[in-house]
């Protein structure tokens, strides 16, 4: 178990900036800002979005990718006692714009790219205030930084860039930061209040606000502290290549370097040449990362075999871990790349694979200190199932949120009393307590009166030596049940055989679960972290297929 976290986010930034004052906080393109001067930056920020009417309780919106200002924003709007509203900034105008207008915010603090968009939203949605930062002007090496901001292919123009915000009334980020400091009285937020509202991935429905206080955030860097051992303080360098607007990202990079001191070098994006270039200069000890990202890195890395060794910890989550990533990781860098689980919903991390031998590869490992869990039917949240049973894993922890953001429905459904945190996910646990992940619940398809998990298919589609990505879901089909169908991506090189891949799958799946239909795509549809969109594949096999 994890101690009563007493600190709140505020409390802990301070007590970094304290103790590591001369050490380096955060690396972005080589330029360094010591823990000394994030405080600094962080009382002045705070100070600028007082100014602007900034109280407790008030939500601000940060969209912006991995950058400095990020971290500094994040920390000022918390300092006041008012809530962080992270945002993917490569969302289109119509998904920023609805969830602007789910929560309300009264500052918006936001990269050039967006700036007239947010300016643009109707009267009632229209934050008060508009900070809007020139990330290409902002840094010493802005212009090769201008080239690597993760801009959709489609947009991605000199001129997208450089452009600057034709909207009036937006204030400069340089301006809001240059007035003193906030008085060290100014009212500090409770360890109860909340610090974030953080939105789901998007990957089953619209994105939904997730409630998390500054308990549930401090809790899960602890919980995190205790996962891993052996750290540092003051010593580790951790590489920020997850979005920080993403639970992984901020709990995972953001928080938990800040706790313990380490040096947090940021990429705005997930580059290999950008990873390994930074390598040289700072070398990484802690990488937490997506399958993809690891792949990538040591198919990139094999004309610099030395630039990844000296990562101790490899973290993976959000998705499935192929057992070939980690055997490819592990040969390359002889460290280790062990598996979590977590949600959005659970600050995130919930479950863990012991750092070490024990580890267990295919499996997401055991509860997070301090962290309970239940397998139930998923009919029935109420009843209990036996040991080694498939159910929906539900579970309990300081981690876990206090609700939906305006939306009781689904908060009643989703945080059952008693505290627990209904996941959504199938999963089993074997006789010694390794959680292994099944299938999403609302994912599983039933056909025949059969139940057929997606990714026993996708991983045996995936086994394939021609196919790249998989993905199977359910169609609908005679008399109200479904039929399974798949998208997949092939190798370069590789000529699609719709047969020749059934026939495949027939080799490792009885036959119900064998894919009636097949259909090839250039490139499946993901999420900025990577997760293959069931739902969008869906949607387009049902336009394809009719
Ligand atoms: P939404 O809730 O909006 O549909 P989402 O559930 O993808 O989107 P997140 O909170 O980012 O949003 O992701 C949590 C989900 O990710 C989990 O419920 C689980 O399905 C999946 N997941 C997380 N870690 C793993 C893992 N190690 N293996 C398999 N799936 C995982
Ligand atoms: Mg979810």
């Amino acid at each position: 178990t994890i101690e009563e976290p007493s600190q709140t986010l505020v409390d802990m930034i301070d007590d970094a900036v304290g103790r590591f004052r001369r050490r380096t906080a955060l690396e972005f393109f080589g330029a360094e800002t010591s823990y000394g001067e994030l405080g600094e930056q962080i009382a002045r920020a705070a100070e600028g979005l007082r100014r602007l009417g900034v109280e407790a309780g008030d939500r601000v919106a940060i969209v912006l990718p991995n950058c400095p200002q990020h971290v500094v924003a994040f920390y000022a709007v918390l300092r006041l006692g008012a809530i962080v509203v992270e945002h993917n900034p490569l969302y289109t105008p119509p998904e920023l714009r609805h969830q602007f207008e789910d929560h309300g915010a009264k500052v918006a603090i936001v990269w050039n790219s967006v700036a007239d968009t947010v300016a643009e939203f109707p009267g009632d949605i229209r934050p008060a205030h508009i900070v809007a930062i020139d990330l290409t002007r902002a840094f010493p090496l802005g212009k090769r930084l201008a080239l690597r901001l993760p801009i959709p292919r489609a947009r991605r123009s000199r001129a997208a860039l450089t452009t600057t915000p034709t909207a009036r009334g937006l204030v400069a980020w340089e301006r809001l930061t240059s007035r003193r400091a906030l008085s060290k009285r100014h009212p500090r937020p409770a360890i109860d209040d909340t610090a974030v509202l953080q939105y789901t991935s998007g990957t089953t429905g619209r994105p939904k606000g997730a409630v998390l206080s500054h308990r549930n955030l401090r809790a899960n860097a602890m919980q995190g502290r205790a996962w891993v051992p052996g750290l540092a303080e003051g010593e580790e360098v951790f590489f920020g290549v997850l979005p920080l607007f993403h639970a992984y990202g901020m709990t995972l990079c953001l928080t938990f370097a800040m706790s313990i001191g380490a040096r947090l070098v940021l990429f705005p994006t997930f580059d290999s040449k950008l990873v390994l270039d930074a390598a040289r200069h700072s070398p990484p000890t802690f990488l937490p990362a997506v399958p993809p990202i690891y792949d990538r890195l040591v198919r990139d890395a094999v004309k610099q075999p030395r630039a990844l060794r000296s990562i101790r910890f490899a973290i993976s989550g959000a998705m499935s871990l192929p057992i070939a990533t980690v055997d490819l990781w592990e040969n390359a860098t002889g460290g280790l790349l062990v598996e979590g689980y977590g949600m959005t919903e659970s600050s995130p991390i919930t479950l863990g694979n012991p750092m070490g031998p024990t580890r267990r590869p295919g499996t997401v490992g055991v509860p997070f200190p301090s962290t309970e869990i239940r397998v139930v039917d998923p009919d029935d949240p109420e009843v209990d199932l036996p040991q080694g049973e498939a159910g929906e894993l539900l579970v309990r922890g300081p981690q876990v949120f206090q609700g939906y953001w305006r939306r009781p429905a689904e908060t009643a459904e989703t945080l059952l009393p008693g505290g627990w945190l209904r996941t959504g996910d199938i999963v089993r646990v074997s006789g010694d307590g390794f959680v292994t992940i099944v299938d999403r619940r609302k994912e599983l398809i039933i056909t025949g009166g059969f139940n057929v998990s997606p990714s026993e298919v996708e991983v045996a589609l995936l086994a394939h030596p021609d196919v790249r990505g998989a993905a199977v879901v359910g169609l609908p089909g005679r008399s109200g049940g479904e039929v399974v169908a798949a998208g997949v991506e092939l190798r370069e090189g590789a000529v699609f055989d719709e047969t020749a891949l059934r026939d495949f799958c027939r080799a490792s799946l009885t036959p119900y679960k064998v894919p009636k239909r097949i259909e090839p795509f250039d490139e499946l549809p993901r999420s900025l972290i990577g997760k293959v969109l069931r739902r969008e594949v869906r949607d387009a096999l049902l336009d394809r297929v009719g």
